[in-house]
């Protein structure tokens, strides 16, 4: 069954009527679903998700966009509930220069970055990267950890170029792939997918943000994935239920679940 690994079912945008879809996640094919905690507030309502839904599973961590609000309580936080045993990953963490400009915020989101990247070597789990314009130093510092050994990890929605892509799949990290791949200008994304070995690759959807071509601009949830896998079996020219085997299989063994 269908695994997307980064989803954020805690968001407000599911406040109406989040119980009735993920109790309809099943039945439409979605298997497992890890939400990713994006913010300060999103640790605890991760948490709770996964205590709720047997097939939830949870990310643990804090997004660049709120670097500058993290103490050393948060990051003390992040660290104790990841004992948590449905907790499977640090993330989303990473950078953000798209949003923030100033560079202040980029020293400040870095030593967050890197503090929750010391967490995830410490609690041996993988890791999830959010990098938005910020290319370059999201690269350094990846390859900095992954020389002291680290235990995986996803760049989320990946927005870079192939020989970005290839820096990345060389040091055995996987890309998580979602509903942008459906985007008519997404040619250089297609290009990545194209080139990136299929088990390199991991399914998401980031909702409810970036739903997938018919549903552009509308708000994403996980039972839009076959959208996605459709688009990703037309590239790499198999079956969409391979795509479906091999994506749930890779993200199982990266998750260790
Ligand atoms: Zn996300």
């Amino acid at each position: 069954m269908i695994f997307d690994t980064h989803a954020h079912y805690d968001d407000e945008a599911f406040d109406a009527d989040r119980d009735v879809l993920l109790e309809s996640m099943e039945s439409n094919g979605i298997g497992t679903i890890v939400n990713v905690c994006a913010s300060i507030d999103g640790l605890e309502k991760t948490i709770a998700l996964m205590e709720k839904y047997p097939f939830v599973y949870g990310a643990i961590g804090v997004h660049p966009d709120d670097a500058d609000q993290m103490t050393q309580e948060t990051l003390d936080k992040i660290r104790t509930l990841l004992q948590h045993e449905k907790a499977v990953a640090v993330g989303e963490i990473g950078l953000d220069y798209y949003w923030h400009k100033e560079k202040e915020e980029h020293l400040i989101q870095q030593n967050m970055f890197r503090a929750q990247m010391e967490i995830a070597r410490e609690e041996k789990l993988p890791f999830m990267i959010h990098s938005r314009e910020a290319a370059e130093d999201t690269l350094n510092i990846v390859r900095e950890y992954m020389k002291g050994g680290m235990y995986g990890g996803i760049i989320h929605c990946f927005s870079y170029s192939k020989e970005i892509a290839r820096e990345y799949l060389n040091m055995g990290l996987s890309l998580g792939i979602g509903g942008v791949v459906t985007f008519q200008n997404a040619r250089k994304l297609r290009e990545v997918v194209e080139y990136a070995p299929m088990e390199q690759i991991v399914l998401e959807t980031d909702s409810p943000y970036l739903a997938p071509v018919p549903f552009r601009g509308k708000r994403n949830s996980s039972r839009n994935l076959p959208y996605v896998v459709n688009r990703i079996a037309e590239l790499k020219g198999i079956t969409p239920e391979e795509v479906i085997e091999i994506t749930e299989k890779n993200a199982r063994k990266l998750l260790n679940l």
